[in-house]
């Protein structure tokens, strides 16, 4: 009996210890998943998933910085790209590049073909004298037998065009210290007022100080617009009343760029009196007011209306002879300007033309580079020959 009450009391036991096993174990599996631990423990979850989520985080983060990094601003106008020569020229484009491809396409190179090009040389206003002499050029090169078909003949004219131009000192004269002056002539209505805007919003975007001078007070309307454009371009402008003294107006914004310690003074001029005084007198007598200490004047730059063809020679003939002319800003070049004047200019006067106006815009303003004028002026048949 004591037996089997020993046996009974272990069964017992041994049931009631089973149970707890099981409930703890039962327990232990309806626990939710340990967390992972900082600093990594044994229980963190796989290493891959937690990789994944921190370069999402990382690259939502550079994508914030690099928003943030993006100017707002719109950018200053002059620091956007200046248009290009060869795609603002209009007429003088088509012109010659069309006769060029006429002569290209006839393959035998002879005396026709040299007749043709002397046409199409003068009608584009490349004007007698350098027509002569690109063609004297080509004939040498004929005669010695460097020249056999026209796709050499373009090739040679090419040459002979960058070469005739590429005599010339295009770069503009700033000087050093202040109170360096550039004085800009030429007739009225040739763009005078337009260009000074350009390149007063050209070097002031280099960096320059600059004050522009109404000179010409024989015309209301051009100081109006001199100081509308000095308004746009934002610089500083010296006007007198309707009728002063040029050469005051002048000798007021030399001593302003002095005193102001201004880099540049660019200088409008009279391009027609209403008075018995003769405008090339009185341009002598406003350069010689501007090269008073501390002005120095730099350059004189002949605004000349590329549209008006073999006049501007004539014009530029005058302006020369009066004051020297440093250089020519040949504006309208994106008009009906045919593009031979260039040429023309530059062998019949020796004066480098150093800017090209394309465009009524303060932005349409270029320096001048020959092979790119070449090669735009020829076209297509240039650069098939090239
Ligand atoms: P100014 O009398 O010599 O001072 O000549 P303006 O500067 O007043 O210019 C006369 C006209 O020519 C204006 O209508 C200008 O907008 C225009 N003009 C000036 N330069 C250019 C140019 O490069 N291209 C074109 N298409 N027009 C120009």
């Amino acid at each position: 009996m004591i037996t089997l009450l020993v046996v009974l009391a272990v069964v017992v036991v041994v049931a009631a210890t089973a149970g707890l096993v099981t409930t703890s174990r039962r327990h232990r599996l309806l626990e939710p998943p340990a967390r992972p631990k900082q600093g990594g423990g044994r229980t963190a979850p796989p290493p891959s998933i937690e990789v994944n989520q921190g370069e999402v985080e990382a690259a939502e983060q550079a994508e914030r910085e690099a928003q943030l990094a993006v100017p707002e601003a719109e950018p200053e106008p002059w620091v956007t790209e200046p248009p290009r020569l060869r795609d603002r020229l209009g007429r003088a484009r088509a012109l010659l590049s069309e006769a060029m491809g006429g002569i290209l396409s006839r393959g035998r190179v002879d005396e026709e073909a040299l007749e043709e090009m002397e046409e199409a040389l003068i009608g584009a206003d490349v004007g007698v004298v350098a027509t002569s002499n690109l063609l004297s050029g080509l004939r040498s090169r004929m005669a010695a037998r460097e020249i056999t078909s026209t796709a050499q003949l373009m090739q040679a004219l090419r040459s002979e065009m960058i070469t005739m131009l590429q005599a010339g000192e295009r770069s503009l004269d700033a000087g050093e210290g202040s109170a360096n002056v550039w004085l800009f002539v030429g007739v009225n209505g040739v763009g005078k007022t337009t260009s000074i805007a350009k390149v007063a919003m050209r070097e002031a975007g280099e960096g320059k100080s600059v004050i522009l001078a109404a000179g010409d007070t024989f015309r209301a309307a051009a100081v109006e617009q001199l100081q509308h454009w000095a308004q746009r371009v934002e610089v500083d402008i010296v006007s007198g009343a309707e009728g002063a003294d040029p050469g005051s107006v002048v000798f007021d914004a030399v001593q302003r760029a002095a005193a102001r310690n201004a880099d540049l003074v660019l200088a409008d001029t009279a391009g027609r009196l209403h008075t018995k005084v003769n405008l090339m007198e009185e341009l002598k007598k406003v350069k010689r007011v501007a090269s008073k200490p501390p002005g120095v004047v730099r350059e004189v730059l002949l605004v000349i209306d590329a549209t008006t063809g073999q006049n501007g020679i004539v014009q530029a003939r005058q302006f020369a002879g009066a004051v020297e002319v440093t250089g020519v800003v040949l504006t309208k070049m994106d008009g009906s300007a045919k593009g031979g004047i260039v040429l023309a200019i530059e062998s019949e006067l020796g004066i480098p033309v150093k800017l090209v106006g394309i465009g009524e815009g303060p932005n349409d303003l270029v320096g001048f580079d020959p092979e790119q004028f070449v090669d735009a002026i020829l076209g297509v048949a240039g650069e098939k020959a090239a």
